[in-house]
Formats: structure tokens, C-alpha cells, sequence
């Protein structure tokens, strides 16, 4: 199979982490929609909305996800790519798509540890906790019916490649 895979799943997931261990694992390329978004308007994802709204924001990054895509790619997509219907069947259309699922608290877990998350703007502006709680209570059907497969994102980065590599029926590089 040479078909991109796309990674989708909340902030925190470990859609990075985890896409760039699979890529490794592949011999595939890498590429991340938000780091892609950064590099070609230089700017944070936090300067973004605060110039363009989260409006403008989901409208650059729906590009961003039709520029990255390609054959033996592994894709990291933002955690709010599933919002837009145009973005879902993109992806089901052009690759396999894998959710990395995790509960509400390993996500505000990672993500309070994890320096960056500060010059991130919250949706909601509460505690960090609360969001992911409200964030998977309205995201979670879209996750579950964007993607393929369900993996546990909640095992070590390199248990959640193998569940990656078994479900699509690949082996490593
Ligand atoms: P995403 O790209 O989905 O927002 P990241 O890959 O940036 O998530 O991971 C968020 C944080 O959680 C990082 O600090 C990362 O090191 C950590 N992390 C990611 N995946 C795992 C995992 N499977 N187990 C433990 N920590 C993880
Ligand atoms: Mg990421």
C-alpha cells in the first residue's frame, strides 16, 4: 500500500509523536498539517486566530491538509480537521485514516506538561481538563466516523505504531 496515512485525534493525542515514528517505521516521508500551516504564513497558530478568527484558521488549514498530501506520506492533521465534512471525506477519499483515541485526562495530562500548550489559545478558555472533556464530547462521533480504525493512544509511542501497522496490514520497513 502506498496510500497516505492521516492521523487524527484531539490535542495531545500524540498525533505527531506518534506519526513520526510510524513514518520511520514505513520508510515513509513525514509531514504535519499545523507545522505546514506555520511555515507558509509564518506565523503561530495563536497569531492566526487572533488575526483571522478560528474561521480563518480552519480555512488555511483545510489547504494545508490538500498540499501535504501525498503517496507513502504519514500526515499529523490539526486536532480540529475533522470539524470541516470537506476535510473528512478528503481524507477517507485519498488514504487511510486512523484515529489515535485517548481519554480526557491523558490528554490534559500531556498537554499541562507540555511548555507550548501556554501559546496556545483554549477554545473555551477554562481549565485545560474541562476542555478536553467538552472537546471529545462534541468531536468524538466525528473521530469515530472520519476514520478507518480506533487505536489506543494510550500505550507507549511504539505500541500504538504496532497497533497502526497491524490494523492496516503492514509491516515495518
Ligand atoms: P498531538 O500532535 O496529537 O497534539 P503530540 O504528539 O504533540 O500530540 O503529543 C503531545 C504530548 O504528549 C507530547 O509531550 C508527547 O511527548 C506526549 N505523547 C504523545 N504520545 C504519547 C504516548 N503514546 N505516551 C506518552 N506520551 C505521549
Ligand atoms: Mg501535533
Amino acid at each position: 500500500m502506498s496510500l497516505p496515512i492521516f492521523l487524527i485525534g484531539a490535542r495531545g493525542c500524540g498525533k505527531t509523536t506518534v506519526g513520526k515514528a510510524l513514518s520511520q517505521a514505513l520508510g515513509y516521508a513525514f509531514c504535519d498539517t499545523d507545522h505546514h500551516l506555520q511555515l507558509t504564513t509564518q506565523r503561530s497558530v495563536a497569531e492566526i486566530v487572533a488575526a483571522e478568527g478560528w474561521e480563518g484558521f480552519r480555512a488555511r488549514e483545510t489547504e494545508s491538509l490538500r498540499a501535504v498530501t501525498a503517496p507513502l506520506t504519514v500526515i499529523a492533521t490539526g486536532g480540529g480537521m475533522v470539524l470541516a465534512e470537506e476535510n473528512c471525506r478528503f481524507m477517507q477519499e485519498q488514504g487511510r485514516v486512523i484515529w489515535l483515541s485517548a481519554s480526557p485526562e491523558v490528554l490534559a495530562d500531556r498537554l499541562e506538561s507540555q511548555p507550548e500548550t501556554a501559546q496556545r489559545p483554549t477554545l473555551t478558555g477554562r481549565p485545560i481538563a474541562d476542555e478536553m472533556e467538552e472537546v471529545l464530547r462534541e468531536r468524538t462521533h466525528l473521530y469515530r466516523s472520519a476514520s478507518h480504525h480506533q487505536v489506543n493512544a494510550m500505550q507507549k509511542p511504539e505500541g500504538v505504531v504496532d497497533e497502526i501497522l497491524r490494523s492496516l496490514s503492514l509491516a515495518r520497513a
